[in-house]
């Protein structure tokens, strides 16, 4: 099931996959990856209070960048911002990372503490 963040569509794509990468009822290009994400670049910072924050852009088959940005304290991680072609999308609508980001967070020895998830890319 595809879903679409601008308007809160949910839609199963029919036809070839991977799909276009738009949204059939608004034409957003704010929705689930078309295909497989790719990492496109990593990277890690450390504040002064011991908040790391790691970005994880990705790219999708239709070349949408999908970028995830988590916080962690301690190993424990938590996305806190996802943009998706230059629309940042509220977390609490996205629930789990995919396994691609969550192998590149975890290659940084930070573990993601995935809420229940409402919708998985
Ligand atoms: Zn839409």
């Amino acid at each position: 099931m595809e879903h679409c963040f601008a308007c809160d569509n949910d839609y199963a794509y029919l036809g070839t996959i991977p799909h276009r990468g738009t949204c059939p009822a608004c034409g957003s290009s704010v929705v689930t990856p078309a295909g497989d994400l790719s990492i496109v670049g990593v990277n890690m910072w450390e504040s002064a209070n011991g908040l790391s924050t790691i970005r994880v852009t990705t790219a999708d088959r239709s070349a949408r960048h999908f970028e995830f940005t988590i916080a962690a304290r301690r190993g424990r991680g938590k996305l806190v911002y996802l943009v998706i072609d230059g629309t940042e999308v509220p977390v609490d609508a996205v629930g789990s990372v995919p396994a691609t980001v969550a192998t590149a967070v975890t290659a940084h020895g930070i573990r993601i503490n995935n809420p229940t998830p409402a919708q998985s890319l």
